[in-house]
């Protein structure tokens, strides 16, 4: 309500911001969550809450009319289709040079994500969060995230016999027949609910190609993991469908958070003022550092110092698929929670993972997302007369990515004879180099922020999203800013409050 005066704000409810409401509601403090999407609790017309990949309807898109598939063209065809304009649950957000691809609804980036919960390996995290105490992380903070996250591996012995995972296999038998080291992602996702999909004794989801617009099935997001937790604690309330726009210092201590109230058609319909003691933001390294530009630059945060904005990187994604052999099909049947990756980071800054391309047809495609070592950062800024962020990435700063991904997929192909596909991102197009998944950076710790997510000039206002994180994790990243959420929220309750 209009007037309230809350102890803690928080912006946003993926991982940061759910860890920071969990910690914060056991310490004893009261917390109102702020999330301009749904709530995403609610069974649609068809019975299920989230829509299929292969059926993209009104709830798979943030306020488009069309849809915008990260993988747009099949055999040279768009894939794309018409939907009504709808606060849906992928937000593909477009910048100059990259559309960044988002979760919106109550759970953030873990409702559309594919749940691949990967600990960085220890030899790289100095690149990672160099500021920060590797041997904490990695006894404490790591552990308690993969705890907290629900995190398993799949079971070898079913890997090697399920249909599902023939891709994944065929991703092994390249990888090593290359020389490359494959590795088991851990994910979220419940190994057990997706044995009984395969063996036909409960509804399908991963099974059935559901992936990007939600799972309805065995993905645990954050719903099930640290919200429930938060919410069962009795101080944890959550508005959906509220938007923050304005945080600024209230007369009398604190400060006044302002909040739009939308329609499902992105409509404001009310707009609210609350006052917080102390606000969170953890509205995700796009979503922060949008609001933070702009909050510096029209004055309502005026201490805010010059590194807000910078360092904000792409994890270095790139994607691309390879033609494979009659012999080498990757079935019509492909589990779309990926389990495997090749590693070849130190050789060539590249990880990539073997990704589903749950079509239901074979395709006698591999396909991959790999996160490389691009040393390319961008920086947000506010331009006044458009009255909106910018980002100033560019289409040609995803070379460095394409060179180290190469030394991976050009050495398999030239082994395999097989050739990339160039029809999975336009016409002629191998490199699906025009987005990211990933984006890191913004409000970077130690720079924009003091070592905890304190930002500077304004006592009581933190950051603990991933917009800490200087561009790039080396590995996918929602494990490492659960876990730098945990320590940071660790030191504000034990030295703030
Ligand atoms: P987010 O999870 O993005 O949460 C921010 C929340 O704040 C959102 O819910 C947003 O709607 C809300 N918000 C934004 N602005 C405002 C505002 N002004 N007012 C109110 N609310 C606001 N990572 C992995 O580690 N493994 C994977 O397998 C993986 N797969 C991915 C697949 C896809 C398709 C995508 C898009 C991402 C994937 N990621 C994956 C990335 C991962 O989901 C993100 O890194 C992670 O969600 C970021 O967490 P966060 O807490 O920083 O912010």
């Amino acid at each position: 309500t209009s007037g309230a005066r809350v102890p803690a704000l928080v912006i946003g409810t993926g991982y940061g911001g759910s860890v920071a409401a969990l910690r914060l509601a056991q310490a004893g403090v009261d917390v109102h969550m702020i999330e301009m999407g749904m709530a995403w609790d609610t069974p649609g017309p068809d019975g299920k809450i989230f829509c299929n990949t292969r059926e993209p309807d009104h709830r798979s898109y943030w306020l488009r009319t069309r849809s915008k598939a990260p993988l747009n063209y099949f055999l040279g065809f768009p894939i794309d289709r018409d939907i009504s304009r709808y606060t849906g649950i992928l937000d593909a957000e477009d910048f100059s040079g990259i559309t960044v691809y988002q979760g919106r609804g109550v759970g953030g980036g873990s409702l559309v994500n594919g749940g691949m919960a990967v600990t960085p390996k220890r030899e790289n995290f100095g690149a990672v969060l160099p500021s920060v105490n590797a041997a904490e992380m990695y006894d404490i903070y790591y552990p308690r995230a993969n705890a907290g996250l629900g995190v398993s591996s799949v079971d070898p012995a079913w890997f090697d016999s399920t249909a599902c995972y023939q891709y994944a296999r065929v991703g092994r038998k390249h990888a090593q027949r290359s020389g490359f080291p494959f590795v088991f992602v851990p994910d979220v996702y419940d190994w057990d609910y997706m044995k009984q999909e395969a063996a036909g004794t409960v509804t399908k989801s991963a099974l059935a190609g559901e992936i990007l617009y939600g799972n309805n099935h065995g993905k645990k997001s954050l719903q099930q993991t640290y919200i429930a937790r938060a919410k069962a604690t009795g101080r944890v309330a959550i508005s959906p469908l509220h938007k923050v726009t304005s945080v600024a210092p209230a007369a009398g201590g604190g400060y006044t958070v302002v909040i739009d109230q939308l329609n499902t058609n992105g409509d404001t319909t009310a707009t609210k003022t609350v006052t917080a003691d102390r606000v969170f933001f953890a509205a995700g390294s796009v979503g922060t550092s949008k609001l933070l530009v702009k909050l510096k630059a029209t004055g309502a945060l005026p201490n805010l110092n010059d590194e807000i904005g910078k360092g904000w990187g792409d994890n270095g994604n790139v994607m691309c698929g390879r033609a494979n052999h009659m012999w080498d099909p990757t079935g019509s049947l492909q589990s779309a929670i990926p389990c495997a990756g090749i590693d070849n980071w130190a050789a060539g800054g590249a990880f990539a993972e073997v990704a589903p391309l749950p079509t239901g047809i074979e395709t006698y495609a591999s396909f991959y997302l790999a996160i490389t070592k691009n040393p390319n950062r961008a920086q947000f800024s506010w331009n006044a007369a458009t009255g909106k962020a910018d980002l100033n990435w560019q289409t040609s700063w995803k070379q460095p990515a394409i060179d180290m991904a190469k030394t991976i997929f050009d050495k398999i192909n030239a082994k395999e004879g097989t050739i990339y596909r160039t029809d999975l991102f336009g016409t002629y197009k191998i490199w699906g180099d025009h987005l990211t998944y990933h984006p890191l950076g913004g409000a970077v710790l130690n720079k924009a922020t003091d070592n905890y997510g304190r930002l500077t000039g304004h006592p009581g206002l933190y950051v603990i999203d991933g917009s800490l994180i200087p561009g790039n994790t080396s590995v996918n990243p929602f494990v490492t800013i659960t876990a730098l959420a945990e320590r940071n929220i660790e030191k504000i309750i034990a030295t703030d409050l």
